[in-house]
């Protein structure tokens, strides 16, 4: 497998990779993009359920001139027990040029791009990656500030269960970025300090936001959990809740983010959310022209 021809992961995905398609969505951000993929068919294979990542791929093919295919569980072969691959067989025959893949297995979208010869990009599998939400939040930073490079973000909540969290500080510590990780124990393992020398360690949520530039709230992912990893919602709210108050440790123009869907009152209170310092709204704006560059750069560049 190839991994130049898709987008796996943020692991593995080369520098100049990154920085150029930073540099795509920012030239959609500012000229109307050219129907530059008209012709092409793309495939969104959603295994889990998704509002944001889906309905994004599919503006961004679309204002790019691709006509997309939509394959959600709930409405195909796949609640019958179809098997990924055979699925993937059989859409192969309606000659697609590109397969998004989202899905409840780490690995799924790697074991798709084996078996395919279209590019495969993966909009988020089980604990592992979602390249495409990091892209699309260093490209949201870099929107208020000049470079990634010295800031210090702050990461807090379920970042065991988070693909965004894993694909996110893979990246923004390659940028230069300091990453401070924050949680309770049981969502925190150790082993997180090994991804990088530029990323830190704390349970204590007023250390992870001191002086920090950048504050990225994550969701609690019940679905992924078996057994309980805190006491109570309202444990969890006390001692990890991003409030106005305790966001007054962050430096006063940290810009506050979420990846969605957010729960209000539990990860983050309303009017930090809806603060001026929140870019949440921006965040998925922005996902249209990642995922434009993504789909730009795989599908129209090769030819
Ligand atoms: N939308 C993100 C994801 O699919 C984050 C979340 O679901 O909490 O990973």
């Amino acid at each position: 497998m190839d991994t130049a021809h898709h987008l796996l992961g943020i692991e593995g995905l080369a520098t100049p990779r990154i920085e150029h398609l930073l540099e795509l969505a920012r030239q959609f951000q500012i000229a109307p993009p050219p129907r530059s993929l008209a012709g092409k068919r793309l495939l969104l294979l959603f295994y889990e359920a998704s509002t944001r990542t889906r309905t994004s791929f599919e503006v961004a093919a679309r204002r790019l001139g691709a006509e997309t295919v939509s394959v959600t569980a709930g409405a195909s072969s796949i609640e019958k027990g179809e098997s990924l691959l055979d699925t993937v067989y059989t859409l192969r025959a309606m000659a697609v040029d590109g397969i998004v893949v989202r899905h409840s297995s780490s690995g799924a979208p790697h074991l798709v791009a084996c078996h395919v010869d279209v590019p495969v990009v993966n909009a988020g599998d089980g604990m592992h990656e979602h390249p495409t939400q990091a892209l699309l939040d260093a490209f949201t930073i870099l929107r208020h500030r000049p470079s990634i490079e010295g800031l210090t973000v702050a990461i807090i909540g379920d970042i065991l269960h988070s693909r965004v969290a894993r694909s996110n500080l893979l990246l923004l510590s390659r940028l230069g970025a300091h990453v401070r990780l924050c949680g309770p124990r049981t969502l925190l393992p150790p082993e997180f300090a090994a991804f990088s020398d530029r990323v830190s360690l704390t349970y204590d949520l007023e250390e992870a936001l001191a002086g920090a530039d950048v504050v990225m709230v994550l969701r609690i992912q019940m679905e992924r959990m078996r057994e309980s990893f805190f006491p109570s919602e309202a444990e969890y709210v006390a001692r990890y809740s991003v409030t106005s108050e305790r966001l007054r440790a962050a430096r006063p123009d940290a810009l506050v983010m979420h990846p969605g869907p957010m729960i209000r009152g539990v990860e983050i209170s309303a009017d930090v959310a809806d603060s001026p310092q929140s870019v949440i709204r921006e965040q998925v704006e922005n996902g249209v022209l990642i995922r434009m560059a993504v789909l730009r750069e795989l599908l129209g560049e090769t030819a």
